[in-house]
């Protein structure tokens, strides 16, 4: 699942081998991903990628006066490909084909068709409704007093942290190493937490980004691979100890994810009830 780390990386990498290189010809083999129609994608040929950038969890590659605006939803990919793909490739969402012969590929990964795309006049990407609904960047983490009105909200730190409204560029993987690196409970509620604990916060935020980003930038090459290698400590790491303390990490499951968490530091050695086990048992 591509967060702010996984975004930025490729955006520097896809930035770095095809900056400058010339759109031959654009189309989407996804029926659905276009979620804009004027202008129309057939107006990218001939325009050069000039700028490959990110916010939040978007994608926003810069052609001139057009941009592309991606985003991956939880199974995408954006790659730069050396050879075509082939027209019976399933996986293919949205194929820029470069002049020089590569291909900058959107792919999507099982039966769902959710990543989507839309071209913009570059003059209305941050009035698009995808983009201005957007927080604060997560990454590099906004300031004491712009997070702490970011979260001043009546809800659970998990799904609040989540909402790309609230601060955008942290998901389901991120959240937990982010709440127990500021040794949070994903259950505090965002209005509750004092000074000190929305500085411990946004100390985790930039500090598990940011190093995040600077591992990426260490062990991925020109190829950004389909999964990458995240530097997690508790997220889908239920079971084992904590590497802090040595406590064993608990999980919570809900429907579409897993939340992670230390209950010796996070919850005050409390162990919450996982609700998939408690239905199991009724
Ligand atoms: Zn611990």
């Amino acid at each position: 699942m591509p967060e702010l780390p996984e975004v930025e990386i490729a955006a520097r990498r896809i930035a770095r081998a095809s900056a400058g290189a010339r759109v031959e010809s654009a189309l989407a083999p996804g029926m659905v991903t276009m979620k804009s129609f004027d202008p129309p994608l057939d107006a990218l040929a001939g325009a050069v990628l000039e700028q490959v950038g990110r916010r939040g969890k978007l994608f926003v590659l810069g052609f001139g006066e057009l941009a592309l605006v991606v985003h991956l939803m939880s199974a995408g990919r954006l790659q730069l490909w050396d050879k075509r793909a082939s027209l019976r490739d399933r996986a293919s969402r949205l194929l820029l084909r470069l002049e020089d012969g590569r291909e900058l590929r959107l792919r999507e990964f099982g039966t769902q068709q959710r990543a989507w795309a839309k071209l913009l006049p570059a003059v209305g990407v941050e009035e698009d409704e995808a983009v201005a609904a957007l927080g604060p960047e997560a990454w590099p983490a906004p300031g004491a007093a712009e997070l702490a009105a970011a979260i001043d909200q009546p809800r659970h730190l998990h799904p609040l942290l989540r909402d790309q409204r609230t601060i955008a560029g942290i998901g389901r993987s991120w959240v937990d190493e982010v709440l127990w690196t500021a040794r949070l409970s994903p259950f505090r509620k965002g209005s509750e937490l004092n000074s000190q604990e929305v500085e411990r916060l946004r100390q985790a935020i930039d500090s598990r980004l940011g190093g995040a980003l600077e591992h990426y930038e260490q062990v991925i090459g020109d190829t950004v691979p389909d999964k990458l290698p995240m530097p997690l400590e508790v997220h889908r790491r239920s079971g084992e100890p904590c590497p802090r303390c040595g406590t064993r990490i608990e999980a919570i499951h809900f429907k579409d994810y897993v939340l992670c968490y230390c209950p010796e530091e996070q919850t005050g050695g409390r162990v919450l009830k996982d609700r998939r086990l408690s239905r199991l048992l009724k």
